[in-house]
């Protein structure tokens, strides 16, 4: 089972990182022992004093595929949660001024908090899904599928130009604006349109 996370996939969040808007989507990986899942909580790590959340919407690959043309992408997933892609910001900014990978600072052990999956068939509106991310009851961010830079289509697409990917595969398809420090005693939780999916208390 792969994790695939994409950065800079809505322009307000790369701008608020000062990063340029990409050409082509950024692609890293978490590994399997990255997940966080069933609401358990998350313990702060010390190798960091800024871990921010980025909530982001998690599609989960239905079936096996490689070099997946955009217009059958469609078929390669059909469950959608939401989750965090917890980020240790200062380990990041130091690993990126140095040029090197950001895995120290991404793919850490519970950094990919998971929500509960539901079918993309359940949603109102596939074209359009809301989630938000709240802190101690009170809305911190909020994203829209309708404000990415590439497509969960377009992300298949690519992704698969490159790996094969398998059923159960999870793409974390990048954070909207609104990415902030956590700290120890908050309680978060996620909401899919208006479905809460996850929480998460920091220990
Ligand atoms: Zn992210």
């Amino acid at each position: 089972m792969k994790i695939f996370c994409i950065g800079r996939n809505y322009a307000l969040h790369a701008k608020e990182l000062g990063n340029a808007i990409p050409e082509s989507p950024v692609v890293f990986m978490k590994p399997a022992t990255a997940l966080l899942k069933n609401n358990m909580p998350f313990f702060y790590p010390e190798f960091s004093a800024a871990i921010e959340f980025e909530a982001e919407l998690v599609l989960k690959v239905a079936k096996n595929g490689k070099h997946i043309q955009a217009k059958f992408a469609k078929d390669y997933y059909d469950e959608i949660t939401v989750g965090i892609d917890f980020t240790a910001r200062d380990l990041q900014s130091k690993l990126k001024e140095k040029g090197l990978p950001w895995e120290l600072a991404k793919a850490f052990d519970q950094s990919a908090v998971l929500g509960e999956f539901i079918t993309v068939n359940q949603l109102k509106n596939k074209e359009a899904i809301p989630f938000s991310l709240h802190k101690n009851g009170s809305k911190v961010q909020e994203g829209n599928s309708q404000d990415v830079l590439f497509s969960f289509d377009e992300l298949i697409c690519f992704i698969s130009q490159y790996f094969t990917l398998q059923a159960g595969d999870l793409i974390y398809t990048g954070t909207p604006a609104g990415v902030a420090k956590i700290a120890i005693g908050e309680k978060y939780e996620g909401f899919l349109e208006d479905k809460k999916v996850f929480e998460c208390e920091i220990k």
